[in-house]
């Protein structure tokens, strides 16, 4: 490309068509102020590496049909990995964030990265085969980890729940053997990614909070996720609730998990004679008239709100999306959830503040890890790059 270029390259060309809308090379030259012939050659480009998709228009103008380009989000595709403590969900997804084969199966992380992550790539192998696409096709790996990463490196930082894996060099380890692009982050980032993406025209300010085992903040502000300098931001679990005097896993008392995580509410069941060993089997509690269990969600609703109030005066989200295991209890958690937040927010802060469950439900992490690939390598710069290597 003769002036190299960011600002109007073959990038910013593929960045309009991301929208899903076919333009024609009239449309494009208007929208970027570049001519006919420089938007011609530039989509060459991108129709060489089969970024883009020409047709012709339906609708002809003057008699003669005009041809149209579109994002050919269909001729790549994304594997994807979310890690929960114990479980995974695998999936293979196009650039248009549809899911083409995926699974879920049991496998703790507590079994330390190398073997994880062995049976990671096995399965990512069998998914790409059962969705009939080899790995040239594949432009990238988005994987979750349930703990901290370091958002440069993209290295688990003293994960609590994962023993072996501080430090391990996943996106290193994982492109030897996958052969593309490994993008790491925490698994309430690319939930709250995802989100985002399903929220769709844009919400520029969003939390989405994951109530399960642990609870923690995904954030999205200004249209971006927000890490913090470390990659540690919206770590919300263990805020101090007041007047709460509870054992914490990480060495405090009182903390918002301790209080409202999936763990304290079953150890709460299992107190009074009932059992249970973790969220899923709270919530399964309370669908099957558990009045203990309805309760227990409830109260745990109130006290993520409670702690939330706070963020919403903070941050002034316009959206709160609330998903995780404990959220499949639908309108029990929500409205504990909703009671607090609107009872203590400000209310220039609230009147146009949306609350609901996630809408992408178990999918938000598969989802958000195929977002942070996309936004990886279809941005400007690397589209510039590829067309232009
Ligand atoms: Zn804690």
């Amino acid at each position: 490309m003769s002036n190299g270029s960011s600002a109007q390259g073959a990038g910013v060309l593929l960045a309009i068509l991301r929208d899903g809308h076919a333009r024609t090379r009239g449309e494009l030259a208007r929208l970027t102020g570049l001519s006919r012939s420089t938007v011609s050659q530039r989509l060459d480009g991108l129709i060489g590496q089969r970024w883009v998709l020409p047709r012709e228009s339906a609708v002809s103008s003057g008699g003669r049909p005009a041809t149209v380009f579109a994002f050919n989000d269909g001729a790549r595709v994304v594997l994807t990995a979310d890690l929960g403590a114990t479980r995974a969900r695998l999936a293979v997804l196009d650039l248009g964030m549809n899911v083409l084969a995926e699974r879920a199966e049991e496998l703790p992380v507590a079994y330390g990265p190398e073997p994880t992550l062995e049976r990671v790539v096995t399965a990512l192998g069998e998914l790409l085969a059962a969705a009939g696409r080899d790995a040239a096709q594949v432009c990238g790996v988005g994987i979750g980890l349930p703990g901290p990463v370091e958002h440069g490196s993209g290295r688990p930082v003293n994960p609590p729940i994962m023993p072996g894996w501080d430090g391990f060099a996943v996106p290193e380890w994982l492109r030897a053997r996958l052969g593309a692009p490994v993008l790491v982050d925490n698994d309430v980032n690319i939930m709250a990614l995802g989100e985002h993406w399903a929220a769709r025209p844009a919400v520029d300010h969003l939390l989405f909070i994951k109530m399960g085992t642990g609870i923690g903040c995904g954030i999205i502000s200004g249209g971006r996720l927000h890490r913090g300098a470390q990659g540690a931001a919206g770590d919300v679990g263990h805020i101090r609730v007041p007047a709460s005097e509870a054992q914490c896993r990480c060495g405090n008392t009182g903390c918002l998990e301790a209080v409202a995580g999936g763990g304290s509410m079953a150890a709460a069941l299992r107190e009074a004679g009932i059992e249970a060993h973790g969220s899923r089997d709270v919530v399964a509690l309370m669908r099957a008239g558990d009045l203990h269990a309805t309760r227990l969600v409830r109260q745990a609703g109130r006290e993520v709100g409670a702690v939330m109030a706070s963020i919403v005066n903070f941050f002034n989200p316009s959206l709160i999306v609330v998903g995780g295991d404990v959220a499949e209890a639908g309108e029990q958690v929500l409205a504990g959830v909703r009671e607090t937040i609107y009872s203590r927010s400000l209310p220039l802060a609230t009147q146009h503040l949306g609350i609901r469950v996630s809408a992408l439900g178990e999918r938000a992490g598969i989802v958000g890890a195929a977002v942070l690939v996309a936004e990886h390598v279809l941005a400007p710069a690397a589209i510039d790059r590829a067309v232009a290597g």
